[in-house]
């Protein structure tokens, strides 16, 4: 038998998300974001599920390339663009959308020779100062890429640094709006926070008066079923479903006496006899070291917590309210990491990294390539 640990992708899930993240923006394209081999679900046992999107975004041109091995004929944008002159020959090649954030790129699509003119996704930096043309470069740009035969069409685009918390989105739309007024050219402003939280806020500027969803959506983690803004909201608030499930098992059960300790460090000492389990996941498997003592878990579908240092390879957890319950386990007994468990209960990815001090995005992305998948 190999190693207990599984990671389960629920299709029906995605489909449910996907369907929800329209459902908030109905007159909007939606762009699946699967940078990032799909936020550790994987690009191709996401892509069927998928499929009914309008475009897929990502930043690798392999996974690009992924895409199109699988048949995709649709648009695929590439959110960073490209890095050097001859990407270029391959956004030829494949047909592909990119973002151009820099002059440097627009230097490169000048310089480029093709006969299929490409279609751009020009960046503002609109207040986030990560990538995109300050709000004084930003017409120019426009009015350098429109000039050229490289460039078929050009959408204008910004990244919402607080849609999540309380700051919001108002001065970065009204930068956007100033910027872009009058130009035309499709607009996309939403990730998962701003389709979640602000996409029927108005916005002005483009050919008449929109909302913040505008032409495109780009829709990332809510798609994988996590809140984009926990605590302040839990998916199910969202009505989204857990795309992905960690699960494994007991390996290993001790019976512990008052001042006994668990793991490497001693962190954690008991101070009643207790039964502990021993689960086969750790950190090299992409469970977050930093979960400390009470990390919520579910053994057997009852909620129970992590004890102790979580090590490479195992993890050790609590089962006095199993034992408190008069529930059997041991060796072998179901453990849910965090996701759907067979029965149906719950342990959303949400807590589980917001006990370990980070963000269910980083949770998802670290699954680790020794961990098997399936899919149901
Ligand atoms: C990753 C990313 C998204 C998706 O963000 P979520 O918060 O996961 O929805 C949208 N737009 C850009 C430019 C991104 O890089």
């Amino acid at each position: 038998m190999p190693r207990p640990i599984l990671a389960t992708v629920h299709p029906q899930a995605l489909r449910h998300n996907l369907a929800r993240l329209r459902a908030c923006a109905p007159d909007a394209r939606v762009w699946a974001v699967v940078k990032a081999n799909a936020y550790g679900h994987g690009i191709e046992r996401v892509f069927d599920a998928l499929r009914g999107a309008d475009g897929f975004a990502l930043l690798d041109l392999d996974e690009a390339q992924r895409l199109r091995a699988l048949d995709w004929r649709g648009p695929i944008l590439l959110l960073e663009g490209v890095f050097e002159p001859r990407d270029l020959e391959l956004c030829s090649r494949l047909r592909l959308w990119h973002t151009v954030h820099c002059t440097e790129q627009i230097d490169w699509l000048a310089a480029h020779k093709t006969q299929q003119p490409q279609r751009v996704f020009l960046k503002l930096n609109s207040g986030m100062n990560r990538l995109g043309f300050a709000p004084a470069a930003f017409r120019n740009a426009w009015a350098r890429l429109n000039a050229l035969p490289q460039v078929e069409e050009i959408a204008l685009m910004t990244h919402f640094s607080d849609a999540d918390g309380a700051r919001g989105v108002a001065h970065q739309v009204a930068a956007f709006e100033a910027a872009s007024a009058g130009l035309p050219g499709e607009r996309s402003l939403c990730n998962s926070a701003a389709i979640l939280r602000h996409a029927q806020l108005p916005l002005h500027g483009g050919d008449g008066p929109t909302t913040l969803a505008a032409d495109w959506v780009r829709a990332g983690i809510a798609l994988y079923g996590a809140a984009p803004d926990h605590p302040q909201h839990r998916a199910t608030d969202w009505g989204l479903l857990p795309a992905l499930s960690l699960a494994s098992r007991l390996i290993g059960v001790q019976q512990l006496q008052p001042g006994e300790t668990v793991g490497y460090g001693s962190t954690f000492c008991t101070s009643v006899p207790m039964r502990i389990g021993l689960v086969a996941c750790g950190y090299a498997d992409g469970y977050p070291r930093h979960a400390p003592t009470g990390t919520p878990v579910l053994v057997g579908g009852v909620r129970t917590r992590v004890l102790g240092r979580v090590s490479m390879d195992m993890l050790a957890v609590d089962l006095a309210p199993l034992d408190a319950a008069g529930l059997a386990c041991g060796v072998g007994t179901e453990v849910l990491l965090w996701g759907r468990s067979p029965c149906g209960a719950l342990l959303p990815v949400d807590e589980v990294a917001h006990a370990a001090g980070t963000i269910a995005y980083q949770l998802l992305c670290a699954i680790a390539p020794r961990v098997p998948f399936a899919s149901c």
